[in-house]
C-alpha cells in the first residue's frame, strides 16, 4: 500500500521560494571583481535570478543543456547556480585553475552551450576558444563599463543581458531526478570525470549539511564559504544557506587572502566558515602578524585534506574557534562524514582529545560506509584495522557522465572512494591515506598523511609533503619535501629528529628536500602526482642500507 502524502518533487527552486518568502531581508555580501563591497538581500537576489532565467531562455538554453561557469564566489555566481538549475538546465561549474588542455577537454566533453565567466578569466578563454566545439556565447560577469577588451567573438555583458528581462518567471516543475549541476573531478590520473548531480540529491544533501551535528547553521548564523563555488558546489553551502535563512558572505577571488577574510569575518560578524586547511593556515598567519582578532567566529569546518593539528590548536587557544573536520569528495556532493563529538566524549583531554578531533568524523545520515580488505571482506570498526573505504547513499554518484553505464560502482553497488581508512568503535572514520599516495615499504604500508602532519607540527615548517620514491630493497621509501617558514633556518637532522618517538622508526623519511613552495591543485591540495613526477628518479642516500 502506498502512503497518502503529496508527491512534491524535491527541486532546488523550492529553496529559493522558501528563502524569498521567509527571509526576504537576509543579506548576501560579496567581494565582486567590479565591487569589493557588494551587498543585497535574498529578495534582490531571487528577483535577478528570475531575470537571468528569462535571459537564458532568450539565449535559447533549454532543459538539459549544459551552461558553464568560470567564476569565483560572488553574488552573480549565486544567481547562476539557481537560475540555471531551476529552469531545468545544468550548471556546469568549471575550475579556472585547471590546465588549458583540461579546460578544453571538460568544456567539450560537457558540451557547454554558453559560458559565464569573470572578467579575469577572459584571457584564459581567448587562449583556448578556437578549440571549444560547443560554445555559442561567452557572457562576462560584470557591467557594461567594466567589460574587458577582447578578441572573443560573441562576447556578451551579464548586466546588459539581464537588464532588459522581466523579473517574472514561473519556475517549471519536473522530475526531481532531473540533472541540476555538474562538476569534474581534478583528474589526477587520466582525463577528468564528470559528476552529474540532480535536484533530489542536492536537496537531501542540503538538509543533511544543515543538521545540528553537521554545519549546524540557522537563520541567526552568518556563513562564509571559502570553498570555491567551482568545486563541488562550495560543499553545499550555497543551498544550505537559503534553506536555513543564514546570511551568506562570498569572498570572491580573495579565498587565500588572510587580510580580506579577517575583514569580512569582523565586519559581517561571521559565525561559521568552511575551507581547506591551506585557507586556515593563511588566516592564522595573518592574524599572528597583524594581531587582529575574529571574535564572532565560533566554528570552522575544514575538509578536502587532512587537518594539521596546529590549525585546531591555534584556532582554539588563540581565537576560541572550534575546528570540525569533514570528509567528502566530488563524487559525494561532497559530504560523507563530519566530526562532532558524541555524548561520552566530553572528558577527552590533551592528545586524546586532539586525536579524536582530527579524525574525519562519523557518517552523516544519508551516507553508509564500510572498510574492506583486498577481498572485499568487511573490516571491524576498531580504530586499528584499515582498508579500502566504500560508501553508498542518495547523494553518491551512480555513474560518471557519459561513462559506460554500470562501470563506476562495484558489483554490490558500493562506490570505492580511493581512500584508505580506519573506523573506530564510536563510528569515527580516520583517513590513513589515498590508495595511490600510501607508501609501500617492504610489503607494509606507511601513511604519507601521518608523516606530513608530524612535519607540519614542527614550529619552523610552513608546509610539507611526503611521497614514496623507488628503493631497490624496500620497493618504496618516504621522501619528505619541506617548505620552511619565512626567515627560519631548518636543517635535515633537526626535522628528522623531530620524528623520533612520534612515528614508528621505520616510517621516518629517508631524506629531506627543502623547497621554496609546493605545487597545489585548484582547491588548495598539494599536487602529489606532480611531486612524484618531479622526484621520479630521486636518489636516496645510503641506498645500500
Ligand atoms: P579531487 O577532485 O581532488 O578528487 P575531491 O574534493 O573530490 O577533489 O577530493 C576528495 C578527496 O580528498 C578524498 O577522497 C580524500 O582523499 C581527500 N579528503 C577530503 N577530506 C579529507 C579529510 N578530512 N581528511 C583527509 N583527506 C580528505
Amino acid at each position: 500500500m502506498l502512503g497518502l502524502m503529496m508527491d512534491t518533487p524535491l527541486l532546488i527552486s523550492s529553496l529559493m521560494i522558501h528563502a524569498e518568502k521567509n527571509f526576504p531581508e537576509q543579506e548576501i555580501v560579496s567581494v565582486a571583481a567590479d565591487n569589493p563591497d557588494h551587498r543585497y538581500t535574498f529578495q534582490d537576489a531571487f528577483k535577478r535570478t528570475r531575470q537571468l532565467a528569462n535571459a537564458l531562455q532568450s539565449l535559447g538554453i533549454q532543459q538539459g543543456d549544459r551552461v558553464g561557469t568560470l567564476a569565483w564566489n560572488d553574488y552573480r555566481h549565486f544567481e547562476l547556480y539557481y537560475a540555471i538549475s531551476c529552469s531545468g538546465a545544468i550548471c556546469h561549474t568549471v575550475n579556472p585553475r585547471l590546465f588549458p588542455e583540461q579546460l578544453i577537454y571538460i568544456i567539450n566533453h560537457a558540451e557547454d552551450r554558453v559560458i559565464f565567466c569573470d572578467p579575469m578569466f577572459v584571457p584564459l578563454l581567448e587562449n583556448i576558444h578556437d578549440q571549444l566545439e560547443s560554445i555559442e556565447h561567452v557572457i562576462v560577469l560584470t557591467s557594461e563599463n567594466h567589460m574587458p577588451a577582447s578578441s572573443l567573438p560573441n562576447l556578451l555583458c551579464y548586466e546588459t543581458l539581464i537588464a532588459g528581462e522581466s523579473n517574472e518567471y514561473e519556475w517549471p516543475e519536473f522530475d526531481e531526478k532531473t540533472a541540476s549541476a555538474m562538476c569534474y573531478t581534478s583528474g589526477t590520473t587520466g582525463n577528468p570525470k564528470g559528476v552529474l548531480y540532480d535536484h533530489r540529491s542536492t536537496i537531501l544533501h542540503a538538509y543533511a549539511a544543515a543538521l545540528p551535528d553537521v554545519f549546524g547553521i540557522s537563520a541567526s548564523d552568518c556563513i562564509l564559504p571559502i570553498v570555491p563555488m567551482f568545486h563541488v558546489n562550495a560543499w553545499g553551502t550555497i543551498y544550505a544557506g537559503p534553506l536555513c535563512g543564514s546570511k551568506i558572505i562570498l569572498p570572491g577571488s580573495k579565498m587565500g587572502d588572510g587580510e580580506t577574510l579577517q575583514r569580512l569575518i569582523e565586519s559581517e560578524q561571521v559565525t561559521v566558515s568552511q575551507g581547506v586547511p591551506t585557507v586556515w593556515l593563511a588566516l592564522l598567519a595573518y592574524l599572528e602578524e597583524s594581531g587582529k582578532q575574529i571574535p564572532s567566529l565560533k566554528r570552522v569546518i575544514t575538509g578536502g585534506a587532512a587537518c594539521p593539528a596546529v590549525i585546531a590548536q591555534e584556532m582554539q587557544e588563540k581565537h576560541d574557534v572550534y575546528v570540525h573536520v569533514a570528509w567528502g569528495m566530488t563524487e559525494m556532493s561532497p559530504l560523507g562524514t563530519f566530526n562532532q563529538f558524541k555524548p561520552g566524549m566530553e572528558d577527552l583531554e590533551g592528545d586524546e582529545l586532539l586525536e579524536a578531533q582530527l579524525k574525519a568524523g562519523r557518517g552523516v545520515y544519508g551516507v553508509e560506509m564500510k572498510i574492506t580488505d583486498d577481498d572485499n571482506n568487511e573490516l571491524p570498526w576498531d580504530g586499528v584495522a584499515f582498508g579500502s573505504l566504500k560508501v553508498r547513499g542518495p547523494w553518491v554518484l551512480s555513474d560518471y557522465f557519459k561513462a559506460e553505464p554500470g562501470t563506476t560502482l562495484e558489483e554490490d553497488g558500493w562506490f570505492e572512494t580511493g581512500d584508505v581508512a580506519t573506523i573506530d568503535e564510536r563510528g569515527f572514520m580516520a583517513i590513513t591515506d589515498r590508495t595511490k599516495d600510501v607508501i609501500k615499504s617492504g610489503g607494509e604500508w606507511i601513511s604519507s598523511i601521518d608523516l606530513e602532519n608530524t612535519a607540519i607540527n614542527h614550529p619552523k615548517v610552513a608546509e610539507a609533503a611526503v611521497i614514496g620514491v623507488n628503493h631497490p630493497k624496500w620497493t618504496e621509501r618516504p621522501l619528505l619535501l619541506v617548505q620552511a617558514k619565512e626567515g627560519e633556518e631548518l636543517s635535515k637532522d633537526e626535522i628528522l629528529q623531530w620524528y623520533e618517538g612520534k612515528v614508528a622508526k621505520w616510517w621516518i623519511p629517508d631524506d629531506v628536500v627543502f623547497v621554496d613552495s609546493l605545487p597545489h591543485t585548484a582547491t588548495g591540495k598539494i599536487q602529489k602526482f606532480e611531486l612524484r613526477k618531479i622526484y621520479k628518479d630521486y636518489q636516496l642516500p645510503d641506498i645500500d642500507a
